[in-house]
């Protein structure tokens, strides 16, 4: 079966032979920390390529294990293969597929326990699998798996948890980074409303009232939610992005200095016009969004988060239940509408729907 892939900047486009599989098969998603931290997502989707992808022309390799290597565009970030190297077998990003070559029908959830608060598994209902431990190290090819290398140590700087800053981090340690809880210059920033809030198909994105709506929870928390659109799957590769919007004024270098564009390997790809989206060029994490429309609040990965309470990062972020963004366009429109549904079926977030509900009809 032969399909066709490409990430945002198209510099990897190839075709690729997907394994057959005899029945549906649930998609495998991934939450454990390593595929958190090497994509910048909240899950990792893979599937199984039946023959070696025919080049790696324009790709960074990752090397994560002795067994794991990753690789991603030099370009835009997008993260494209995995090499299994004990089995010899290669996975391609799931979100790089073309909506005819692959529509999900059920999930599998793997690496939960590594999330603490269940992460996006909370939102998607779905098999759990029966081994607590990467999919993609396992592969399904075997369950026998290889200890994980030990994570590059944290900015001794930034090492001791504090209740009142937010570590991040990608895998390979290039990108680290914090966040501080929302204070008076928090709302200094100016902004359009996101399509999280304000649909595009439904409403201008104007916000003539200055709605400050990155903040949540009478101003203790974040906004985040999940998003589908084209360009954050094709430069992350994968089908859902999870941003938290973060004012700039929030964000700090491990030196405590403001946040600036230079942090060590971090690469921008300017997805157009006056977009930048940011990676880290070693482990091809996805880490920003900015703009210069919106210069003052960024988008910022919530899979590189290390909150104490899990993935979700909750005592930070209120997360969006009313909408994925850019539903419309979602490639993969199951997993979306699973996903939809499921946030919507959320409870205990009460406070954060009738924020939502203040919002302009
Ligand atoms: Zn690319
Ligand atoms: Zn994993
Ligand atoms: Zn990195």
């Amino acid at each position: 079966m032969t399909n066709y892939i490409s990430c945002l900047c198209g510099c990897t486009a190839q075709e690729v032979s997907l394994q057959p599989v005899e029945s549906p098969s649930p998609l495998p998603l991934c939450h454990c920390v390593s595929c958190r931290l090497t994509t910048g997502m909240l899950f990792s989707a893979y599937l199984i390529l039946q023959s070696s992808p025919k080049t790696f022309d324009s790709l960074i390799e990752y090397q994560q294990s002795d067994h794991i290597s990753r690789w991603f565009c030099g370009k835009c970030g997008a993260h494209v293969f995995v090499r299994l190297k004990p089995q010899n077998k290669y996975l391609v990003a799931s979100g790089l597929l073309t909506a005819e070559a692959f529509q999900t029908e059920s999930v599998q959830h793997w690496g939960i326990d590594d999330t603490r608060d269940g992460g996006l598994s909370s939102f998607l209902p779905g098999t759990k699998a029966a081994v607590a431990a990467c999919w993609v190290e396992t592969g399904q090819f075997s369950h026998q798996v290889s200890p994980q290398r030990q994570l590059a140590p944290l900015n001794p700087a930034i090492d001791s948890e504090k209740d009142n800053q937010l570590h991040a981090r990608c895998h390979c340690g290039g990108i680290q980074f914090f966040v501080t809880r929302p204070n008076a210059l928090s709302s200094n920033a100016l902004s359009p409303w996101p399509d999280l809030l304000v649909p595009y198909h439904s409403a201008s994105s104007d916000n003539p009232e200055d709605v400050k709506w990155w903040l949540q929870a009478e101003n203790t928390k974040y906004l985040a939610g999940a998003c589908a659109c084209a360009s954050c799957r094709l430069a992350s590769g994968f089908p859902v992005q999870s941003w938290a919007f973060i004012p700039k004024s929030n964000i700090f270098k491990p030196d405590h200095s403001p946040l600036s564009f230079d942090i060590s390997t971090l690469q921008r790809y300017e997805s157009s016009l006056a977009v930048y989206r940011e990676f880290c060029n070693r482990c091809g994490a996805t880490v920003f969004w900015h703009c210069k429309e919106r210069p003052d609040v960024i988008d910022v990965s919530v899979g590189l988060l290390r909150a104490k309470s899990g993935a979700r990062a909750e005592e930070w972020l209120e997360w969006a239940t009313g909408r994925v963004s850019f539903a419309e366009d979602a490639s993969d429109k199951t997993l979306i509408r699973m996903l939809e549904t499921g946030l919507q079926m959320w409870e205990g977030k009460e406070s954060c729907r009738a924020e939502f509900c203040s919002r302009p009809a």
